[in-house]
């Protein structure tokens, strides 16, 4: 059996819900990531609102750790059914908090119709529409939840100091 294969049936069969996170739509991959977002909902009131807003939604999303590309820690993603929130399981990039924070803020930049998908010619989904700007506020929405390990990364430390200096505002297009 391929890896793809082997994953897709591990979210199917594993999928969980726990009601006191009032989870009409968000699913979890397995327990593990279950509870270490449990822990992380109950610790930040940054992440309950965005969990809340996320599981208020129509669409449904599955949270999972995943294969993650090379030098990323995090992907929102879709496969062209559910949306996933995905992450690396390795140790040694940013905490758990400042991936979801950022890619929560993917995801709602998503319910607003910002940013989309579209297949190209391999069937992959590919992520449109997201500039500079979409980054910068998932940089700063994770900021909020940052720790002394997080801001020592370069991204993120770069980030707070532009940010700090230069402050943040949404350019107007046309
Ligand atoms: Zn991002």
């Amino acid at each position: 059996m391929k890896p793809k294969t082997l994953l897709s049936l591990f979210v199917l069969t594993f999928v969980t819900t726990k009601p006191e996170l009032s989870l009409a739509v968000v699913k979890f991959a397995d327990e593990r990531i279950e509870e270490e977002i449990q822990h992380i909902y109950d610790r930040y009131p940054l992440i309950k609102q965005q969990f809340n807003k996320l599981s208020s939604s129509k669409l449904t999303y599955v949270i999972r750790y995943g294969y993650v590309k090379k030098r990323y820690s995090a992907i929102f993603e879709t496969d062209g059914h559910n949306l996933f929130l995905t992450f690396r399981q390795t140790k040694g990039y940013y905490s758990l908090q400042v991936c979801f924070a950022h890619e929560a803020t993917h995801a709602l930049q998503f319910e607003r119709g910002e940013i989309g998908y579209c297949q190209n010619k391999d069937g992959d989904w590919i992520v449109v529409n997201i500039d500079l700007w979409y980054e910068a506020e998932a940089f700063k929405t994770s900021l909020e939840v940052a720790g002394t390990t997080d801001l020592g990364m370069k991204d993120l430390g770069i980030f707070k100091r532009k940010y700090e200096t230069e402050g943040f505002k949404k350019p107007h297009y046309g």
